[in-house]
């Protein structure tokens, strides 16, 4: 240990406890955050490839920070898993989103899935589907307008849980994605054991889709196994009309990114559906 220290030592460096404290600031001012309303919801839509339509809004979460700014759920979620506020925060998303799908289906747009990330602590709450039904009865969403968005980390934590939850979660009737398709582990046979509706594949696989024949043929191939399986497949981090055009070459269906549209706040997405733009 006292070989570790002095190795530590040598190490030092000043910015490091600038980090490490900034970090902790950002940690005390968390606990905070949900009761001073801090928190944000922003929705980005998910477009049909064929229709142009948009047939989902993910909901993702933003933190006002009163002197940081927006903070990124890159920086803060990652915090909140560990000291378990992840919890109360994402049950609040999911009933803001699912009041949110509510207040757009009573405005008489037609009506959309909103889809919700559950983190790995949130998900291994052995009470979560009836978590999930009490928010629906709350806000008085149908529960197929609910998406929630698993990963596959999550779900190789423990499969025999997950595979309860996840039939449980099925049972209520909500829709659900497996998302970041392809960063986890690579065993495939959980696929067909779960009750899956979609295959989110992960943007790294998309940011670098190019007329590259070695990453037309690992997408290509994912396509292909979610249609296999009967998923509806998401193509996630579309940014150019050149990653569109491959994609709807490749029977993807659904897509998300930055080329159709940024999370917009709630404000921002329903001027979205008043005037969507046909692509
Ligand atoms: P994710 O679930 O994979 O969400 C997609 C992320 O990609 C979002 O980042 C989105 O803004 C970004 N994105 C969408 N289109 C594009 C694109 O065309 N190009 C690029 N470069 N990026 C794009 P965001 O909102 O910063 O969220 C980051 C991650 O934080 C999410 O990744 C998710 O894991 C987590 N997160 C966000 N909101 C929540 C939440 O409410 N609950 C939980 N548990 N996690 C959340
Ligand atoms: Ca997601
Ligand atoms: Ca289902
Ligand atoms: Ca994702």
């Amino acid at each position: 240990a006292k070989e570790h220290g002095r190795n530590n030592y040598r190490f030092y460096k000043p910015e490091m406890n600038a980090q490490a404290s900034q970090l902790l600031a950002l940690e005390n001012r968390l606990h905070q955050a949900l009761e001073r309303r801090e928190f944000d919801v922003y929705y980005q839509p998910q477009i049909h490839i064929n229709t142009g339509e948009i047939i989902g809004m993910e909901a993702l979460v933003r933190w006002r920070h009163p002197e940081l700014g927006l903070v990124s759920p890159g920086q803060f979620i990652p915090l909140a898993e560990e000291n378990g506020l992840i919890v109360p925060i994402g049950e609040w998303v999911l009933r803001t989103a699912c009041a949110q799908n509510k207040a757009w289906q009573n405005a008489g747009f037609s009506p959309l899935r909103v889809a919700v990330n559950l983190s790995p602590r949130q998900f291994q709450q052995p009470n979560i589907a009836s978590r999930v039904a009490l928010a629906l009865e709350e806000t008085g969403l149908d529960p197929q307008y609910l998406e929630l968005e698993i990963t596959e980390t999550t779900i190789m934590q423990n499969l025999d849980f997950a595979s309860e939850m996840l039939r449980d979660l099925q049972t209520l009737g909500v829709y659900i994605s497996i998302d970041d398709f392809g960063t986890g582990y690579s065993s495939l046979g959980y696929l067909k054991k779960f009750p899956f509706d979609k295959l989110k594949i992960d943007q790294s696989f998309v940011r670098d889709l190019k007329d590259n024949p070695h990453d037309i043929a690992i997408i290509s191939a994912m396509i292909t196994l979610g249609h296999g399986l009967n998923l509806k497949v998401v193509a996630e981090g579309v940014e150019t009309r050149e990653q569109l055009e491959l994609l709807r070459s490749l029977q993807s269906e659904e897509m998300q990114g930055y080329l159709f549209s940024q999370p917009l706040t709630a404000e921002d997405a329903t001027n979205l559906l008043h005037n969507p733009l046909i692509k």
